[in-house]
């Protein structure tokens, strides 16, 4: 039976994190993270779609064996890889992608009873599911190995550690492969705490003589969550029973992840056995979400809350809060409750205002300089053409958008505009501006772009 789009890009997921360290970081962005998908698979001929010749080229060269190697380990069986060139099938992925937002839920909605109850029982968030979840570049390893997990507990990697920053998704992420395994099979047995709940549960149960019960109990599971293992370190004296405690639960098959701020050779304090059981599974890292996933999270939240914010609004958001996902929702519930309050629309300025963050700060970084070469150099024509008097197609389209975005991103007066680009004529500014809005409205391809545009200057 042919595998199904969602299938065939979960084993991709698993075969990019092999790939991930068979490359450089530099050679993995560039030519596999976003250039490559799975497209077909049938007996042991499997089929990589690339964007382009260039792509093909270079993966032909350079990773073919490789690519063959890992999905060779994940099936258990010889593949022979052919790439074929499908622009296309990359053009699909973010349709699907913005379908996936159009479809959002109450996951718990159609739940029964005995899950509902085992997820509370399990002290899981029932929104903290893989359906709520936004993947992006920076979080995509670490989404597929909690995929992975979650449909096979115990057996693929254990444990599962997952690091980063705070405020990207990690405590989501972790209970997103509990509620998985849960709504699957609610007898599943599954527990989450923080490492302080942990140890003092720990620490209790040895005060009272019952750290056999406290063992016993763990024991019974089949899912241990433990976030925030890195105060661990603030607890030396503790840490003999939770390797034992661990083992005990390793040792009989029982998934465990963790979360931390930071990986495991970098926790203070940590015992060498610990930190090589740490070390034995998976490490994962998640980083803050590049400006294209921040806008399509905050579309998500938009639709949960029936579009109260303009798609303007949002990308405004999306500039100018980078930081992490949950002072990004948190910008989006302040704008929300003032339109709901006041029953006005938020512009792009008020939301400025509103977050407290001055035109200027976006002016210091971004320059129309920067535009204008970031945008000669996504359409591959010379900055010095864009700004020169040429009138030939391949520069105008160039030219014409980087008076849109020195406009809408720094807010420049139609006089600055086209100065900054050597017109004295301003009025060329206003047509060159409705000229884009108009593109954008009709071709949503275009609208993308304009939006990844967007993203490399702000990021
Ligand atoms: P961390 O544990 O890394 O500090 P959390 O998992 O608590 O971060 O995430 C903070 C908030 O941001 C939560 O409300 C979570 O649902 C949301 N969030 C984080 N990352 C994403 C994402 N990729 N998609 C959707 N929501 C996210
Ligand atoms: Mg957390």
């Amino acid at each position: 039976m042919p595998l199904t789009d969602k299938e065939l890009s979960k084993v991709w997921g698993l075969v990019k994190i092999a790939l991930n360290k068979e490359f450089s970081q530099k050679q993995y962005k560039a030519w596999i993270e976003k250039s490559t998908k799975l497209l077909d698979f049938e007996g042991n001929q499997v089929v990589v779609a690339v964007p382009n010749n260039i792509v093909l080229k270079w993966l032909s060269t350079n990773a073919k064996f490789k690519i063959a190697k890992a999905l060779s380990e994940l099936l258990g069986t010889d593949v022979l890889v052919d790439f074929k060139i499908s622009p296309a099938s990359f053009k699909r992925i973010k349709k699907e992608e913005n379908q996936d937002l159009v479809s959002l839920f109450d996951p718990t909605a159609k739940y029964s009873e005995q899950v509902k109850k085992a997820l509370e029982e399990a002290q899981i968030n029932p929104k903290y599911s893989f359906e709520n979840f936004i993947v992006g570049a920076s979080s995509q390893l670490a989404y597929a190995a909690a995929v992975a997990v979650a449909e096979s507990l115990g057996d693929v990697y254990n444990p599962l550690f997952i690091y980063g920053p705070v405020g990207v998704g990690k405590t989501h992420l972790m209970q997103a492969v509990a509620h998985k395994a849960i709504s699957k099979d609610p007898t599943k047995k599954v527990y989450y705490c923080s490492s302080e709940t942990f140890l003092n549960e720990m620490v209790d149960s040895i005060r009272k003589g019952k750290a056999i019960d406290f063992r016993n109990q763990y024991r019974k599971l089949d899912l241990l969550l433990i976030d925030d293992i890195q105060f661990i370190s603030n607890w030396q004296s503790t840490q003999d029973e939770l390797f034992h405690t661990f083992n005990t639960l390793y040792n009989a098959g029982k998934q465990i992840i963790f979360v931390s701020d930071r990986p495991p050779a970098e926790i203070n304090n940590l015992a060498d056995r610990l930190k090589s059981r740490f070390e034995g599974g998976m490490v994962v890292d998640i980083l803050p979400p590049d400006f294209e996933t921040r806008v399509a999270i905050l579309r998500k939240y938009n639709e949960t809350k029936h579009y109260k914010l303009s798609d303007e609004a949002i990308e405004k958001i999306a500039l100018l809060v980078t930081d992490n996902v949950r002072s990004l929702i948190g910008a989006y519930n302040k704008a929300h409750s003032y339109v709901k309050l006041t029953k006005s629309d938020l512009k792009p300025e008020d939301i400025e205002r509103m977050l407290g963050l001055d035109k200027a700060s976006l002016k210091r970084r971004l320059t129309p300089k920067k535009i204008v070469s970031v945008v000669a150099s996504f359409f591959g024509v010379l900055e010095k053409d864009v700004m020169s008097s040429k009138r030939s197609a391949s520069v105008v389209l160039p030219r014409q958008l980087s008076m849109y975005l020195i406009r809408t991103l720094l807010h420049l007066s139609l006089e600055e505009t086209a100065r900054a680009l050597n017109r004295k004529d301003h009025t060329t500014v206003l047509h060159a501006v409705s000229k884009i809005e108009k593109l954008m409205q009709q071709d949503s391809n275009f609208s993308a772009e304009v939006l990844r545009i967007k993203g490399k200057l702000v990021n």
